[in-house]
């Protein structure tokens, strides 16, 4: 099998790590290799706790979703687990696609067994006999080595009836994504795998309730999941240890732009953006950093000790969001960059209600009259744009049209992105 391409992981090999330990050092392709080093103890585990005892480590674990909103996964567990409705469904949402997010591709590529092994865990716990990992269209090669992942668990009596002799019923389907960002919203994404247009539905009911085919489903993202398995391992006070209080255990952070050494770094919540930085080859002439992709904020290179929590960013006025950390040095024309991000949200709004399907176009062609004009006053078009901003944010029904307007109010606030 091919190696994940060397660039992505620059601390590969390094066996402190607990979430990308195995990548680049075990053959993805090879359960014997996956159990070789330390594959199914967690499942091991989880079977010995039975659903409510893996319920219970995962909430004391502290564990926050890391798809970008940081819901606490124990509590989304817990609403599954206790809906009387059935069937429960587990979905994966591996449709990675926000601007600068490549972590869940180097995880399903680089360590497909993982990501095996935590659906299973996920589903015993929350009483669900189906998985779907919903897959991004664009990553050809993790979904060739999850079917063959899933393949080969359901060969060896990993997947399918009676899992290790448990008594215990699970498999996964993959679906494949057709380039939509607005499929990553978890209930477009339902619609996606149920063969109905890829549009959000309002919340509540939270697919906890009313999810896939309108039973009780558990959506989990690929880092949030693979973060179960050291939880089982370790135990939960000793993952909750690491990181901060209210942002426990490891995060991957996926460090793109005008730095020597690019990739999937694995740090624990708390390092600073300046550390992270540091280890990815940060340039002398660093203007600006994207934190959160698209739908994040930018932050000035002079904020080194900001902390990479969730808590410390929100506080900083910004998002840590999936763990996107952009670097622009400056010789990257901050008004152009702009303009494109407005042309990636008009072109992903899935047009479904009036303040982001016009909100994103109005914005876009703002942005364009400043490019054009270049030097000329924009102050009219900033008006603008904040006053279409803010309609955006309050009264969009999805993730996609709030936060349309996040980056380049950011970049206006804080870089003085036309000054
Ligand atoms: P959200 O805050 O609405 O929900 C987060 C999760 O918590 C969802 O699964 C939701 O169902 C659940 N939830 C919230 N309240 C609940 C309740 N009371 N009971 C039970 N469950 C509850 O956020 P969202 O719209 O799902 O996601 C937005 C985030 O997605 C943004 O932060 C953005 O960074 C991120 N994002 C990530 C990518 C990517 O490629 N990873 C792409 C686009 C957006
Ligand atoms: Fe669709 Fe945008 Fe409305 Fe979300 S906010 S439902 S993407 S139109």
């Amino acid at each position: 099998a091919e190696p994940p391409p060397a660039a992505a992981v620059p601390q590969a090999g390094d066996p402190a790590l607990m979430l990308l330990h195995r990548i680049g050092t075990t053959d993805p392709a090879s359960l014997d290799d996956y159990r070789a080093n330390g594959g199914y103890t967690a499942l091991r585990r989880a079977f010995a706790l039975g659903p409510a005892g893996v319920i219970r480590e995962v909430t004391d674990s502290g564990l926050l979703g890391r798809g970008g909103a940081a819901f606490p996964t124990g509590r989304k567990w817990q609403a599954t687990a206790s809906q009387p409705d059935h069937p429960h469904y587990l979905v994966c949402n591996a449709d990675e696609s926000e601007p600068g997010t490549f972590k869940d591709r180097v995880l399903m590529e680089g360590d497909p067994y993982a990501l095996v092994e935590a659906m299973t865990i996920a589903a015993y716990a929350t009483g669900a006999h189906r998985g779907h990992l919903y897959l991004r269209g664009e990553y050809p090669r993790a979904l060739h080595r999850m079917e063959h992942a899933i393949g080969r668990a359901r060969a060896r009596g990993l997947l399918g009836d009676d899992i290790l002799g448990q008594g215990y019923s699970f498999d996964i389907e993959i679906r494949r994504g057709a380039g939509a960002y607005i499929c990553g919203e978890e209930t477009a994404l339902f619609n996606s795998i149920e063969g109905r247009r890829g549009e959000p539905r309002s919340k509540p009911p939270f697919p906890v309730e009313k999810g896939l085919f309108g039973k009780p489903t558990v959506e989990n993202n690929v880092e949030t999941l693979v973060n179960v398995l050291p939880i089982l391992t370790m135990g939960a006070p000793a993952y909750a240890a690491i990181g901060t209080e209210r942002s426990t255990g490891p995060k991957l952070f996926c460090v793109s732009g005008s730095v020597t050494r690019p990739g999937v770094y694995e740090l624990p919540f708390g390092a600073t953006l300046g550390e992270l930085l540091t280890l990815a080859g940060v340039r002398d002439n660093l203007r600006a950093v994207l934190l959160g992709g698209a739908a994040g904020g930018f932050v000035r290179p002079d904020e080194p000790d900001l902390p990479l929590t969730f808590e410390g960013t929100r506080e900083a006025g910004t998002t840590l969001g999936s763990g996107v950390v952009m670097a622009f040095d400056d010789t990257v024309p901050l008004p152009r960059l702009l303009l494109r991000i407005a042309e990636f949200f008009r072109d992903e709004s899935c047009g479904q209600c009036v303040p982001c399907r016009v909100g994103t176009v109005r914005q876009e062609e703002a942005l364009r009259r400043i490019v054009d004009r270049t030097g000329a006053d924009a102050a009219g078009d900033i008006a603008l744009l904040r006053e279409v901003g803010r309609a955006m944010r309050d009264a969009s029904i999805c993730g996609l049209g709030q936060t349309a307007w996040n980056a380049v109010e950011s970049a206006i606030d804080r870089l003085g992105a036309y000054e």
